[in-house]
């Protein structure tokens, strides 16, 4: 196929306004590719190069890309910045200024010549390779029609804005390969779940047909897309939902991990959302493959963090402090030292597990994993009534869990990859009648945002005074519940505050990107108080080493601009809210129902 023709039915499904248009135009393009292209024509139209898991990038930044079009158009940087600034949009400007007659005629460019040239681009590596890119993009470029040069833009800087969604692309490769076989649509996305590859699928649909893809496995290296929970507004639905009896685990708040082992070598771990984690656990990578005795394997579980001195479930903020890090991965091994909970099995030597009942699949896994310091098994019960699944919800939360998981213990549970039902039910403690009122903090830091946030604060260092030490000590960062408007003032508002230094009288286990003297009060509301070593409010009260800190922080949008920062909430106020809800957590779901609203930390006026 013509990249030109490949544009135009772009330009086509760009401006569909309905579902079924879009699907149509797909269906259009889909037949009339060669089977050889089809994979490559699927990654060029999910904006991708290889399948979303093996994170292939072209690696050219927005600078570099413009630079290309300088070049490509012989415009001058300045017009090319005033287009941009005009369009917003790098392609319609690659459009604009490529609308005189292409300096070589793009004619006889095949789609595969462009992926080669993307793929040659993302290839590039190393010393010069920043120079290599550009140039191969102004060589697309060259040869480009303006529509062409529109859609060879967007895709480099990773924005094709077509619109068109996975379920959209699985409809239509179901209409345009599937006729005549049953469930053709049910089989199509059932590959896909297993394998994560749409390019993959498309090919051999093409070339053999609904039944040939049989072929495509579950594979070690290719991950299977999540089975995921539905959930429920209390134990007793929970059960009911079961048919009273299931299989209640822990529900660990960390990152869900799937690891896959090969016969021989080191494991390789994946995101939920498909990302390759393995660099930013090396401890799990050398480890699993001594806790998974038959291999090539493919486990799931929970990676949580654990205290480093009594081996206690962290919250979720601390694992979150060794994802996407690149750099001092040594020092995050000991500072936050993690353990993955196993709960699934979805390959086993060659046999894919994911089509056995769950109780199977849990018995099995059992015999497989020789648990060690940083591999275990998810902790699980059978229950078949209310108080049993009640006091193994209680013990969930005390051992610092975030509720529990039901898996479904009925025949035809197998794992439905890519697949959200009530097979799963997850029930999680409701936070929100936990912390009554807000509290009010003091700005002590601020750490720099990025992305959408960049240039102003992407998160504020929060603490509360403790009068007996005339102290501001820590107790979370807050980055949510700030609107555009309110972070664009934000330098502004703390810039009174900012100082070089770690200000006295602020104590914190975290170092900010810029220090603030106190002095700003924000009012904030959160999920529970736990316990972490980074923070300094109540510090020691309750466990050694560690102070309070407040799950899942956000800003109410009150400024307390009516209180000076000594009049903010007190340690001490802290550690009353920390312990009435130690109390409160053991109840049993209806006492919860019944219970009273907690003491407000600051009486309404
Ligand atoms: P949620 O993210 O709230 O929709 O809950 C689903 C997530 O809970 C899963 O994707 C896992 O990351 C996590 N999880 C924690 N413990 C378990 C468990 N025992 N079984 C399955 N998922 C779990």
């Amino acid at each position: 196929m013509k990249f030109s023709d490949l544009v135009l039915a772009y330009d086509r499904i760009e401006t569909a306004t309905r579902r079924l248009e879009m699907r149509g135009l797909l269906v259009d393009l889909l037949r009339a590719a060669e089977p050889v292209e089809l994979p490559e024509l699927l990654y060029l139209s999910q904006g991708l190069l290889r399948p979303e898991y093996e994170s292939v990038e072209l690696g050219i930044a927005g600078s570099l890309v413009q630079r290309a079009i300088v070049e490509a158009t012989g415009t001058p940087t300045e017009a090319v910045r005033a287009s941009v600034r005009e369009t917003g949009d790098l392609g319609l400007t690659a459009q604009r200024l490529l609308l005189g007659p292409p300096a070589r005629s793009s004619a006889g460019r095949s789609v595969r010549d462009v992926y080669e040239g993307f793929a040659a681009i993302a290839r590039a590596a190393g010393p010069g390779s920043q120079e290599a890119k550009v140039a191969g993009l102004v060589d697309l470029l060259r040869g480009a029609g303006p529509v062409e040069a529109k859609y060879l833009v967007r895709f480099a800087v990773g924005q094709l804005r077509l619109g068109v969604r996975e379920t959209t692309l699985l409809d239509a490769l179901a209409t345009a390969f599937g006729e005549g076989a049953a469930d053709a649509r049910g089989a199509i996305e059932a590959s896909f779940n297993a394998s994560s590859d749409l390019g993959l699928v498309a090919g051999v649909l093409a070339r053999h047909g609904v039944a040939g893809l049989a072929e495509i496995r579950v594979t070690v290296g290719r991950p299977v897309r999540a089975m995921l929970a539905e959930r429920a507004t209390d134990l007793t639905e929970l059960l009911d939902r079961m048919g009273g009896r299931t299989a209640l685990e822990y529900k660990y708040d960390g990152l869900r991990i799937q690891a896959h082992l090969p016969r021989d070598g080191p494991a390789r771990l994946f995101s939920r959302r498909l990302e390759d984690l393995s660099a930013q656990f090396p401890e799990l990578v050398g480890e699993l493959p001594k806790a998974i005795g038959r291999r090539p394997a493919i486990v799931e579980g929970e990676c949580v963090a654990v205290d480093p001195g009594t081996g206690e479930l962290e919250p979720f903020q601390e694992i979150s402090r060794r994802r996407g890090r690149k750099y001092d991965l040594d020092r995050m091994q000991s500072e936050v030292p993690v353990r993955l909970f196993l709960f699934d099995l979805l390959l086993e030597g060659d046999e894919r597990t994911l089509e056995l009942d769950f109780d199977e699949r849990r018995r099995r896994l059992e015999k497989l994993v020789t648990e060690t310091d940083r591999v275990a098994l998810a902790t699980q019960e059978v229950v078949a009534d209310l108080p049993a699944a009640t006091a193994f919800f209680d013990r969930a939360i005390l051992d610092g869990c975030e509720g529990v998981m039901a898996k479904s213990l009925a025949p035809g549970s197998r794992y439905r990859a890519g697949a959200r039902g009530f097979w799963w039910i997850k029930y999680k403690r409701e936070y929100t009648h936990t912390i009554g009122d807000s509290i009010d903090g003091v700005v002590v830091g601020a750490f720099f945002g990025r992305g959408r946030r960049a240039g102003t604060y992407g998160a504020l260092l929060a603490a509360v005074y403790n009068p007996k030490e005339d102290r501001f000590e820590s107790f979370c960062k807050v980055g949510s519940g700030f609107d555009d408007a309110m972070l664009k003032e934000l330098p502004g508002r703390l810039a009174p505050y900012r100082t070089d230094t770690a200000p006295a009288g602020v104590a914190t286990g975290l170092v900010p990107d810029v220090w603030m003297r106190p002095g700003l009060v924000l009012e904030i509301r959160g999920a529970e108080l736990s316990l972490s070593p980074n923070h300094r409010a109540g510090f020691g009260r309750i466990r050694p080493g560690a102070g309070f800190a407040l799950r899942f922080p956000r800003f109410t949008g009150r400024f307390r601009d009516d209180k000076s920062a000594s009049e903010a909430t007190t340690a001490e106020e802290l550690l009353a809210l920390y312990n009435s809800q130690v109390r409160r957590a053991t109840p049993t779901d209806g006492e919860r129902a019944g219970a009273e609203p907690p003491e407000p930390l600051h009486p309404k006026a």
